[in-house]
């Protein structure tokens, strides 16, 4: 056996087992001094060539302790996810193999393993078994993507070749967002030429879910950009209310599910989510609440054609069996075969393991909750999912409480600004989050408390 690239795995895995072998315990945010150490990276260009193992063990001992602990289990900044081990495992593999799954023709495992991770996605998303599905870097791109296919929709139905034709002269649409329409949603919409500028913002609720009532007359040209999971409270829109509207109008509804749309598996929040696949296009990720390494964004869209019709670059013939290749529904055209950790964390969990997961992260954010309220915290949403956003004090001595925390090692949280008001947003989406990890937390907070408020 060949023995060329042996000594470099196994170092790499060593070196990754001594970090995620500690990394539960590691400062969850890096400490001054482990940030301050990245000026070791400031070298110059080699001329020669340097050595491997010094190579990555420069990446350890620099690297490493300038990690978040994301993969940890008190990180509960932005959403995130940690990364479950098979997946890690899978996507090293892959990266082995270097396969792009452009098509078929180059790498028939690759294809294959995309296209099952695909199916199984939406059999547990419970979305439509014919829908287009395609893979992107996350759902920043799964967002353009599917709005680009909402743009080729309502554009060809007039007549209007976008692909061909380009904007210039084109029937004007019209885009609807939330007034808590995620910001990468917005890029998306600029991206795409609709210009975030041009949208109009519907009024929300209390937690944050756009007001039916605040809804403008829709039409044939109109797109509405749903959210499935407020990226502070977790609020879900009345989609299928929306959706309801729209198809009669003729417009589309495309969702946006980072990671909200896997509270679809909840039994207790069905209502919630009832109706959803009423929309024509969903966005979501994989590397957040699924716990699949970095990156995977997924994009769904009800009709594959509008999606091939958007995307495909050479050949221009729409396989109606679902055989389209990869580089025809996505914006990639080369790219890393990211659909293996999406199918090795389904198989793994199955449904009931993702499910369990899914649930786990929502019972620790009330239990979040409830500890917060304990310490006179004011929790300012209704924790419907995994989001909690809580406030105390004023804006200056709550940046204090979150400096002591994050001092402390313990956990990590970040602030945020809702419905105009500070404070701290805590998600709760890695796969090893334990109650224990939730008082662990609490702990860390109301020592932090206590030492800024007395
Ligand atoms: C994270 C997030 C996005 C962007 O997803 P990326 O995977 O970071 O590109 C979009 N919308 C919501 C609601 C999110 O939480």
């Amino acid at each position: 056996m060949d023995k060329t690239y042996e000594k470099d795995l196994l170092t790499a895995a060593g070196l990754a087992q001594d970090y995620l072998g500690n990394v539960l315990e590691q400062s969850v945010f890096p400490s001054e001094a482990a940030r301050a150490a990245l000026t070791a990276f400031d070298e110059d260009l080699p001329e020669v060539g340097r050595d491997s193992t010094e190579t990555l063990n420069l990446m350890h001992s620099k690297g490493s302790p300038a990690t978040t602990a994301t993969t940890g289990a008190r990180y509960f900044g932005f959403v995130v996810g940690g990364a479950l081990p098979t997946t890690t495992a899978a996507n090293w593999l892959a990266t082995a193999w270097d396969q792009s799954p452009s098509s078929e023709m180059n790498s028939p495992a690759a294809v294959k393993i995309e296209t099952v991770a695909n199916r199984w996605l939406l059999d547990i998303l419970g979305l439509p078994a014919d829908s287009g599905v395609g893979m992107t870097t996350g759902a920043t791109m799964a967002n353009f993507t599917g709005l680009a296919a909402a743009r080729t929709a309502l554009l060809s139905r007039k007549g209007w070749d976008v692909e061909v034709q380009g904007l210039y002269g084109a029937p004007e649409i019209k885009v609807i967002v939330s007034e808590e329409v995620h910001i990468t949603v917005e890029k998306a919409l600029s991206m795409l030429g609709f210009g975030k500028g041009r949208v109009t913002r519907v009024l929300t609720d209390a937690n944050g879910a756009m007001l039916l009532d605040a809804l403008p007359e829709l039409d044939d040209l109109t797109i509405v950009c749903t959210q499935a999971g407020n990226v502070n409270s977790g609020a879900v829109d009345p989609i299928e209310a929306i959706a309801k509207r729209a198809r009669e109008a003729g417009a589309w509804v495309h969702v946006d599910g980072a990671f909200g749309l896997w509270g679809k598996l909840l039994a207790d929040r069905v209502a919630l989510f009832e109706g959803i696949e009423l929309a024509h296009s969903f966005a979501t990720d994989a590397h957040k609440w699924l716990n699949t390494p970095y990156d995977c964004g997924i994009v769904i869209c009800h009709d594959p054609k509008f999606l091939h019709q958007a995307m495909v670059t050479s050949a221009p013939y729409f396989r109606e069996d679902g055989a389209n290749a990869p580089k025809d529904m996505v914006p990639e055209f080369s790219r890393r075969a990211r659909g293996v950790e999406v199918w090795a964390a389904l198989r793994t969990l199955g449904r009931q393991g993702v499910t369990a997961m899914i649930d786990r992260c929502c019972e620790n954010a009330r239990r979040f909750a409830d500890g917060l309220k304990a310490l006179g915290f004011e929790v300012r949403n209704d924790v419907v999912l995994n989001q909690v956003v809580a406030t105390i004090g004023t804006a200056e001595e709550l940046a204090a409480i979150r400096a002591h925390v994050e001092a402390s090692g313990e956990c990590w949280f970040g602030p945020t600004v809702w419905k105009g008001k500070h404070g701290i947003r805590i998600s709760v989406s890695s796969w090893r989050t334990t109650a224990e990890d939730v008082d662990r937390s609490l702990a860390a907070i109301k020592a932090a408390k206590q030492a800024v408020l007395g």
